[in-house]
């Protein structure tokens, strides 16, 4: 990590809200909502994931629902890229095509457009944190199978115990973390 990136650190680490116990016992809730209303946090945020990637040509960004939607969002902007939302199944309205992961206990499926990418397009993935990176990793199949070439993905919070990163790795998924914390 270089200097810049450690002091960008400290700032968005001391701007993100933990709460203990939620939703459930024992999960340490990392809520980025206080790092999205303070201005420079959110800005500077921004600007870290993306910026190995200014001046390439990314196509697509694909925002996983929901806090990946507002920096999914910021990011395309900052890229002029387009906006791809990857959703809880139900809730886009045209043909989708989807993609099953397993959670702690039983499963859950997202859904994009059948339409939202074109074969062979440079697509960076967003979302807020990387836990287990269960549905990040689901996001890449249903993507690449829809054609997208993932660059990247990126994620403002790691969560290294659970060893998300690894299962995007070995899918050749390159990974941009900000900030580690640590637990679950
Ligand atoms: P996973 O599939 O296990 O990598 O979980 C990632 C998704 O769950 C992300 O969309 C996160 O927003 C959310 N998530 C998981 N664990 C936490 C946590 N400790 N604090 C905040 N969000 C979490």
């Amino acid at each position: 990590m270089t200097d810049t990136l450690n002091t960008i650190s400290e700032e968005l680490i001391a701007s993100i809200r933990t709460i203990p116990d939620y939703p459930k016992e024992g999960i340490l809730f990392r809520d980025i909502t206080t790092l999205l209303s303070d201005p420079r946090a959110f800005r500077r945020a921004v600007d870290a994931l993306v910026q190995p990637w200014a001046g390439s040509k990314i196509e697509q960004v694909a925002g996983i629902e929901a806090r990946g939607f507002i920096l999914g969002g910021a990011v395309a902007h900052q890229l002029s890229a387009g906006f791809l939302p990857v959703r809880k199944k139900g809730k886009l309205p045209f043909k989708t095509i989807e993609q099953e992961y397993e959670l702690e206990y039983g499963t859950d499926t997202i859904e994009i457009h059948c339409d939202a990418v074109k074969p062979g397009e440079k697509v960076i993935l967003v979302d807020d944190l990387i836990a287990t990176g269960g549905t990040a990793e689901a996001a890449v199949k249903l993507l690449r199978s829809a054609g997208a070439d993932i660059v990247a993905a990126c994620f403002i919070v790691d969560l290294p115990e659970l060893q998300g990163r690894a299962k995007l790795e070995a899918l050749d998924v390159p990974v941009r973390t900000l900030v580690e914390f640590p637990g679950h």
